[in-house]
This record gives C-alpha cells, sequence and structure tokens, in this order.
C-alpha cells in the first residue's frame, strides 16, 4: 500500500496518527505547524530523531514538491513546477503586488474544457487534483516568500476547470480557510470557471464567500462557440441565469475575464453587446489582451485597443479595467501555463 500522506489531516487526525507511532499527543501539534510550511520530515528539529524516523518509514510529508522555479526579470513573479506523487506535474505562479503576494494554483492536471486559445486544454484533462494537493501548492509557494511567509491571496486560475472538480475544490476552500490550517480568508480567494452553468449554482449555496470569476471572452454564443466548446453546452443567456442567481445568493459581484482576441471580440459593437448584456448585473469586468499561445493562430490586442474597449464599456457604465499581466516572459500569464510540457525547457534547476 502507497504511503499515507499527512498534510491534509486535521490536527485531532495527526494526534490520533502520532499517539499511534507511541508519540504524545502534543507532537501533533508541533507536526502540524511544520507540515504547514513545507518542511519535511527530516528537518523537523524539535522532534526527537526517533519519531523522526518512524514518521519516514510510515507516512509522507508533503503531497507536493517544487522541482523548479522560474523568475521573471520584469516584475519578480515566480513560476514553479510542482512535482506530485504520481510522478504528473502542474504549475503555479507567485506574483508580488504591493499589497500582498498572490498565488496562482491549479486544480487538475492538463483540463478537458478544450478552450482553443488556453495552453492548458493542448493535452485534455489526465487527472484531478485532490485538497490536499492544492494545499500543498500553497503551502510550498510559501516557502518561496521572505522568512517562510503565507501567501495572502489566491487564485484558482492555473491549469484545470475548479467547477470539473468541484467535491476536491469545495474541501480546498474548506481546508485553506480553516483556522487550524493556513486560515486564508475565502474574501481573498478567487475561483474562475469557464461556466459550468449546474456547479455554479451549487456554489452559491455552499455558504462560501469566495470570488467569482467567469471567463466570458465574448458577448454573444456565435462567438463563443468559436473559441470555448462549453458555449455549446450553456448558452450565454443560460449562463447568464446563473451569474444572476450567484449575485442574488451571496450578495457578491461577479467578475468577468475577458481575454481581447484581435479580430475577434474586440471591436465596438462587441463592447456595446457586452455591455448591454450585461447591463444591471452587479459586475466588473476584466480585460486582458490575449496572450500569444504559440500552438494557436490568434492575437492579442495592443495596448491602445484595450484601452480603447475599457473607454467602450466605461462609457456604458459597466465598470471595467485593464489586466495587468505578469510574468510574461516566463510564460506565466493567463492560458501559457504547459504543465510538464516545459519541464525540460525554460526552467532553473532549484537549488537545494
Ligand atoms: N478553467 C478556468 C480557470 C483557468 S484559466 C476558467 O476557464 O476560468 C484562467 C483564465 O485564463 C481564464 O479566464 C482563461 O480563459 C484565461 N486564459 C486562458 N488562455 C488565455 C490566453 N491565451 N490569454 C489570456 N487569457 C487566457
Amino acid at each position: 500500500m502507497p504511503k499515507q500522506t499527512l498534510l491534509g489531516l486535521s490536527e485531532q487526525e495527526l494526534r490520533t496518527t502520532l499517539q499511534g507511532l507511541g508519540a504524545p499527543a502534543f507532537r501533533g501539534m508541533q507536526v502540524k505547524e511544520w507540515l504547514l510550511k513545507g518542511v519535511s520530515f527530516d528537518k523537523m528539529n524539535n522532534l526527537p530523531l526517533s519519531l523522526r524516523e518512524k514518521l519516514k518509514e510510515s507516512f509522507i510529508d508533503q503531497p507536493v514538491r517544487i522541482v523548479h522555479t522560474a523568475r521573471s526579470q520584469k516584475d519578480d513573479t515566480q513560476k514553479m513546477l510542482f512535482s506530485l506523487l504520481d510522478g504528473t506535474c502542474v504549475e503555479g505562479v507567485l506574483m508580488r503586488y504591493r499589497y500582498g503576494d498572490t498565488l496562482c494554483i491549479s486544480t487538475q492536471v492538463g483540463c478537458r474544457m478544450g478552450c482553443i486559445f488556453c495552453a492548458s486544454a493542448l493535452d485534455g484533462c489526465i487527472r484531478n487534483l485532490t485538497a490536499e494537493e492544492m494545499l500543498g501548492q500553497t503551502v510550498m509557494a510559501g516557502t518561496l516568500l521572505p522568512e517562510h511567509g503565507r501567501v495572502s491571496r489566491i487564485v484558482l486560475m492555473g491549469s484545470g476547470e475548479p467547477l470539473d472538480n468541484y467535491d476536491q475544490v469545495v474541501r480546498f476552500l474548506r481546508l485553506v480557510s480553516s483556522k487550524e490550517s493556513l486560515n486564508i480568508g475565502l474574501r481573498n480567494v478567487s475561483l474562475s470557471t469557464c461556466g459550468l452553468c449546474e456547479q455554479m449554482d451549487r456554489l452559491a449555496n455552499e455558504g462560501l464567500p469566495v470570488t467569482l470569476s467567469v471567463s466570458l471572452h465574448a458577448p454573444n454564443d456565435r462567438i463563443r462557440r468559436q473559441i470555448m466548446p462549453v458555449a455549446k453546452t450553456y448558452p450565454i443567456e443560460k449562463l447568464m441565469v446563473s451569474c444572476r442567481n450567484w449575485v442574488k445568493k451571496t450578495g457578491r459581484r461577479i467578475v468577468f475575464e475577458y481575454a481581447l482576441i484581435n479580430g475577434l471580440n474586440a471591436g465596438e459593437a462587441c463592447a456595446k453587446e457586452l455591455a448591454s448584456r450585461l447591463r444591471g448585473l452587479q459586475c466588473h469586468v476584466n480585460l486582458i489582451p490575449l496572450n500569444d499561445v504559440k500552438e494557436r493562430d490568434l492575437q492579442g490586442v495592443s495596448a491602445k485597443q484595450a484601452k480603447e474597449f475599457c473607454a467602450w464599456l466605461e462609457n456604458l457604465h459597466i465598470s471595467a479595467s485593464i489586466r495587468r499581466t505578469m510574468g510574461e516572459d516566463i510564460d506565466g500569464a493567463c492560458g501559457q501555463l504547459r504543465a510538464c510540457r516545459l519541464q525540460q525547457e525554460s526552467f532553473e534547476e532549484r537549488e537545494g
């Protein structure tokens, strides 16, 4: 039988586990603190050596390891390649802002939604991540911060469709925000979906105060279906019903993501249609000039075009802004996470 991992256990479960190894219960608390700092059994230096050895024999400390990192020369963004126990890997991105550190994590190895502009979808979905593996990414990213800090914000915008892995994602949200774990407030967590309506409706009833981002990318079904297969299952009108339901149930606004693609969705007519579609809905539009994905023949827009589109929306009283792209030089920007593909390429080996 494969060894069990300990990171996802509650304090009580850890106490019981340690008592099973003949250690006093208070060691559970110590082990928990170390695990949440991303420390391996070997380095838990307030535990007796014999206990560390026993733990190593029977358990695995961390379900996720950082195998490579790449740091942007432009803005201090870091991309991480995380390896999982079964040898698969996913990427994460750590962005340093003045007001805190934001971590972008993955929820699946690959993705099966098939958006044509997104690199995560290139090889389909290999498997769902567990809640513990999502927590593991968060814990390990903390080890890259000065003095083993803790990230302040999390966005579920790495590879994968979070709502296609509903149960584990919800478990992760409860885990990461619990006081005895990392205690990261869910108001500081954003979940991004391509728009799986049933799961959005279900999430609205969970009582989790996360920010919901919806990848809209088009003002109508005709354009949306060209770039997002999910639009064939859920027409935009149905999606809007789920969005309105979200706002009604949670009292929170929705953030729409809109990647501007040259010649497709970036003209004034699209801005007008989008504005009328969103009228009356408590929302904000996040505009992102599409990041080129080499494998596809789609191009982003210039900064000037993005500003123009933003102004068209604002003139129609739709709240909008242009998202700063970070980490472009390390392919860390949206839609550029290619998980295992880059394993051999642009990463530099992490020391230690
Ligand atoms: N599956 C989820 C979350 C992962 S993608 C979702 O679809 O929302 C995170 C965001 O990056 C989404 O808004 C996605 O549409 C966007 N994205 C993907 N590829 C992109 C690209 N090439 N340029 C800009 N944004 C992109």
